[in-house]
């Protein structure tokens, strides 16, 4: 059966590194025999552009019929005017919104080869592999938000509902990895938190008491993350600490051009995208790194596609072209780097 994949390339060096990632599926459907169709749609400020929205409705409608979602970045400084009523940002929050795409995941395994350009010691980040889930769309972001001449205030409220499925998909991720999960959050002095771990600790008990579950508050979790990354297999968070986190979590890879990301919500669809933005200061020049979104694809394929064999694929034959020396100007050495086509063709070729 055909799988339907829409790719929205986006802004600044967005087309150029969703064109890398689209060649890595066509090359695994092509050695796996699966048929995988593309269409590819607007987002962002291109959007804005051509048709005065950011998520114009043909893609929305594009979105919902797909298996899944390749996303490149969207915004720049052409869209950023303080006094723009429409941002291409908009674009893409309300795309997860209407896909109900609730769980954010950032899994960090730092490629050797970047580890010096981390500011955290080598020694410590030796064999990290973190998955990071986020929740996506509660809390703080989308509470009632109130503005006076002196005072401001915005509405931290999460569901039990809200909070159990993000949660089960942590527990289901961390069942699938090394079996342990830490919920981080603030129960000391937040209710919402309280909720949250209230909620963590039956579920954990009720339906997968073989995952070792731990809490941490959230200020101490940001500690434990740089100073024993090692320790953590699967954490799961609210939004506001999720976003935090996330970016801390991203330092520990060295590169934000190695990051992938997806964003689930309750059946299989869902949207992978690299963590980082659209790098205008880079745009257009080819020398982009290519592999966060390259592994964003896997990730589609991990999880929206279910084929974790292919998945695996991917993650190995960028690993391998790291380990090549195949490294764009984030990663090498003065003078020694390649272009985004080049990084490219030293996964693809791994692949055929
Ligand atoms: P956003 O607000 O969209 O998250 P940002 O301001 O955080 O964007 P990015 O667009 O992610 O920033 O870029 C941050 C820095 O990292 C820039 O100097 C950019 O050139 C660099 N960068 C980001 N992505 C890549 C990549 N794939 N390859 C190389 N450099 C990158
Ligand atoms: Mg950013």
């Amino acid at each position: 059966m055909a799988s339907e994949i829409v790719v929205l390339p986006g802004d600044g060096i967005g087309p150029e590194v969703t064109r890398a990632a689209v060649a890595t599926l066509q090359a695994v459907g092509r050695r796996y025999g699966h048929d995988f169709r593309f269409q590819t749609h607007l987002i962002g400020g291109a959007a804005i552009d051509a048709t005065g929205e950011p998520l114009p409705a043909a893609t929305l409608a594009a979105c919902r019929q797909a298996d899944a979602i390749l996303l490149g970045a969207v915004g720049g400084p052409k869209w950023s005017d303080p006094s723009a009523t429409v941002r291409p940002e908009q674009g893409l929050l309300a795309l997860r919104q209407a896909l109900g795409l609730y769980a954010n995941l950032r899994p960090v395994r730092p490629h050797p080869v970047a580890l010096g350009a981390s500011p955290v010691k080598p020694h410590l980040l030796a064999g990290v592999d973190l998955l990071v889930v986020r929740e996506l769309t509660g809390g703080l972001y989308f509470g009632e938000k109130q503005r006076h001449a002196d005072r401001a205030s915005d509405l931290c409220e999460y569901s039990v509902l809200e909070i159990e499925r993000v949660l089960r998909r942590a527990f289901g991720f961390a069942r699938a990895r090394r079996g342990k999960l830490v919920s981080v959050d603030k129960a000391n002095v937040l209710e919402t938190s309280r909720l949250w771990r209230e909620t963590a600790t039956r579920i954990g008990r009720e339906e997968y008491p073989d995952v070792a579950l731990d809490h941490q508050l959230v200020d101490s979790m940001a500690m434990h993350l740089i100073a024993r990354p090692r320790d953590f297999d699967v954490v799961v968070t609210e939004n506001l600490f999720g976003d935090i986190l996330t970016d801390e979590a991203s330092l520990l890879a060295g590169s934000l051009g190695l990051l992938p990301s997806a964003s689930l919500g309750d059946g299989r669809r869902g949207l992978y995208e690299p963590i980082h933005g659209s790098a205008p200061d880079i745009a257009g020049r080819g020398i982009a790194n290519p592999f966060a979104t390259m592994l964003s694809a896997a990730l589609l394929l991990r999880h929206s596609l279910g084929l974790e064999e292919e998945a695996l694929a991917v993650e190995l034959a960028v690993a391998a072209a790291l380990d090549s020396g195949a490294l764009t100007a984030d990663l090498a050495a003065p003078g020694q780097a390649v272009s985004t086509q080049a990084a490219a063709d030293a996964v693809l070729e791994r692949l055929e």
